[in-house]
């Protein structure tokens, strides 16, 4: 596993998870049900848990909402699961979680946008009043600055300085310089109320990956409260997942950022899920953290004689998913599987020497039979018929075997 130089951030404990500090990166998602449908909400949260999302948040925007919270959580601990809930706030944050503390003692955390809580001195009140809040319940929040709902008061000030300035810097400049600041005033007034370091992560999101990683940086370099990263309203289907991960490598490759949350548009009728595994993915990729096994398997080309080593691949990942679940009680480490399917003799046999187990497919010209590696050695050669089930039962027999 590679482990970045991380930048020392102070560990937050949300319900049973910790984020930050030392802990591994923590991958994170929101729900798209009315909050106010408690059983819909419930159904798409345990979905979110069951997929890997250590901690889901939820929009708390209406009194219904507010007043739902509590069976969902209910509803959650029926079916045994712990999930940390987190609620995610605008606008009347402070109304809601006044009149409804029922609500705010089911959530584990709360996610308060400092650019969405009131204008001038209700700002200010309201922002005390959710912190207040948070200090009674004993619960830690999310400062989540966004680009699309920064405090307007706060660019404009700032804005106006950078006008009188010998060199004024470029508009772009000031407005990220405007979300970094916000996030570290809010934080230093919600420490000036009572709240404890330990109950406060940030985050800064932005839907450009270069401005993405230049205010995380400049976050990074001046605090160190946990953070929360995340490419926000990163799109759909592959724009939303490359721009995401692409974003989201670069910082965590530097150690920034201690939980993850990828904001995909799903396409209709697909599961939410999605954005689970793919900062799972993210994060697996970077061998940051181990989630599922890996297969390696090469694009096909000329030499490929078929497609029936795509065929194969698709199927060691099906295979590979179905199993995980029951290996993760019995054989975690199968987490850090390293499967290689290959189409020919020219990458295959190094490849799948170079996985935990490999199999080299015949291209055009070789003898249809099909050598298996296993830590580096031939152990068998496959063909017939059964050669994707008998390669299959050699994963099976492998993962058994690991230490
Ligand atoms: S391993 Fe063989 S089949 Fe696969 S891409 Fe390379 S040359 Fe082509």
């Amino acid at each position: 596993m590679f482990v970045p130089t991380r930048q020392p951030t102070v560990p937050v404990r949300v319900r049973g998870v910790t984020v930050g500090g030392n802990a591994p990166v923590v991958v994170q998602s929101m729900t798209n049900t009315d909050t106010a449908d408690a059983e819909a909400t419930a159904t798409q949260v345990a979905e979110l848990y069951r997929a890997g999302s250590e901690l889901v948040r939820v929009t708390v925007n209406t009194q219904e909402a507010a007043a739902a919270v509590p069976e969902l959580r209910q509803r959650l601990s029926d079916q045994g699961l712990d999930v940390p809930l987190i609620g995610d706030f605008h606008y009347n944050g402070h109304l809601l979680l006044r009149k409804f503390p029922r609500c705010a003692e089911a959530l584990d955390k709360y996610r308060i946008n400092p650019g969405n809580v009131g204008k001038g001195a209700n700002h200010d009140q309201n922002f005390a009043t959710m912190i207040q809040v948070a200090i009674e319940h004993q619960k830690p929040v999310r400062i989540g600055v966004n680009a699309g709902s920064l405090d307007p008061e706060l660019l404009s000030a700032l804005m106006e300085t950078n006008a009188k300035a010998s060199v004024p810097q470029p508009a772009q400049a000031v407005f990220l310089e405007a979300m970094v600041q916000s996030a570290l005033r809010s934080a230093a007034a919600a420490e000036e109320l009572g709240l404890r370091r330990d109950q406060i992560i940030l985050s800064c999101k932005i839907s450009r990956v270069q401005e993405l990683v230049r205010v995380y940086r400049a976050l990074a370099d001046r605090t160190d409260h946990a953070l929360h990263l995340g490419l926000t309203e990163a799109g759909m289907g592959m724009k939303g997942t490359v721009s995401s991960a692409a974003g989201l490598a670069v910082l965590l490759q530097q150690g920034i950022g201690d939980t993850i949350r990828v904001s995909l548009t799903p396409d209709p009728g697909s599961s939410r899920t999605v954005e689970v595994r793919v900062a799972q993915q993210v994060l697996q990729s970077m061998d940051i953290r181990p989630f599922l096994p890996q297969v390696t398997a090469c694009p096909g080309c000329g030499r490929t004689t078929s497609s029936y080593f795509q065929v194969l691949s698709q199927e060691v990942e099906r295979f590979l998913h179905a199993r995980m679940p029951e290996w993760r009680r019995v054989k975690p480490q199968a987490a850090s599987l390293q499967v290689a399917v290959m189409g020919c003799v020219v990458n295959g046999p190094g490849e799948s020497k170079a996985a935990h187990i490999g199999i080299s497919l015949p291209g055009t010209g070789e003898a249809p039979r099909a050598p298996v590696y296993e830590d580096g050695v031939q152990v068998t050669t496959l063909e017939g018929p059964n050669l994707a089930a008998d390669f299959l039962r050699r994963i099976e027999a492998y993962v058994a075997r690991m230490p």
